[in-house]
């Protein structure tokens, strides 16, 4: 499938945004960023662990084989999250980009998604090469992802995400600004899952920023402030300059 480009609402402007990869510890903001990213672009985020957390909220079978692990902290199998972004990808409202947030997670998914991009054919430029993906990694010091972790609070009915600790606190203490639900504690948001969390981030997830440094692919974004509009407007420049691609 050949690309067209089209008018984005937000900006005015004519714009095939193409894949965009969110890379970064738990808790740097991967799924805040993609989030006000995906309102600006008009681009769907896919949030593997979103999807997860849904199949195991509906009691699938992919819920029950991936909800021991995602409880310990520990990555899912690259054939079940492979297959689950395959799936979702072949949506039509993919067609002129999206933000994958928490994927790849490991080498071997990274290699998945440049294979499985070229299949897809979404991203053909007119002179028939393929436009590659705009990876952000998302900096944040180790400390700071242990508060951020602890203080965060997720929506259960439309999914937004809050901090406790941080400028993203909520206007009424535990409720959702937007629909007035009772804000939730994901899982493993517990102290010792985190750890765990991190540490797989550093041994299998971190050896990405490689892979894609090496193939000139890898923008770097300090996530550390406080000031998470500023931080937005990093990720989209970085996401506007790509588009040149
Ligand atoms: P997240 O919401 O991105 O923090 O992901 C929560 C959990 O889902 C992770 O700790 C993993 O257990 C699982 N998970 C999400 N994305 C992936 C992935 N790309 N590969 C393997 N496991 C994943």
């Amino acid at each position: 499938m050949g690309t067209e480009t089209v008018q984005n609402a937000a900006t005015g402007k004519s714009l095939v945004v193409g894949p965009v990869v969110l890379l970064g510890p738990p808790g740097a903001g991967k799924g805040t960023q993609a989030q006000r990213i995906t309102d600006y672009f008009g681009i769907p985020q896919i949030s593997t662990g979103d999807i997860l957390r849904d199949h195991i909220r509906r009691g699938t079978e992919l819920g029950l084989a991936a909800k021991a692990q995602m409880e310990r902290g520990e990555l899912v199998g690259d054939q079940i999250v492979c297959g689950m972004v395959a799936d979702r990808l072949k949506q039509p409202d993919c067609t002129l980009g999206f933000i994958l947030d928490g994927f790849p997670r490991t080498v071997k998914q990274a290699q998945w998604l440049d294979r499985h991009l070229v299949q897809l054919r979404y991203f053909e430029t007119e002179k028939g090469c393929l436009k590659q993906p705009i990876v952000i990694q998302l900096t944040v010091e180790y400390n700071d992802l242990l508060r951020r972790l602890t203080g965060r609070r997720t929506c259960p009915t439309c999914g937004r995400i809050y901090n406790a600790y941080t400028s993203q606190k909520p206007l009424v203490d535990n409720v959702c600004d937007v629909d007035g639900s009772a804000l939730v504690t994901r899982k493993d948001d517990c102290e010792e899952v985190i750890k765990e969390r991190l540490k797989n981030y550093e041994d299998q997830t971190l050896p990405l920023a490689g892979y894609y440094s090496l193939r000139k692919r890898l923008i770097e974004i300090d996530g550390s402030g406080a000031d998470v509009d500023a931080i937005t407007s990093a990720v989209r420049e970085a996401i506007e300059r790509g588009d040149c691609l």
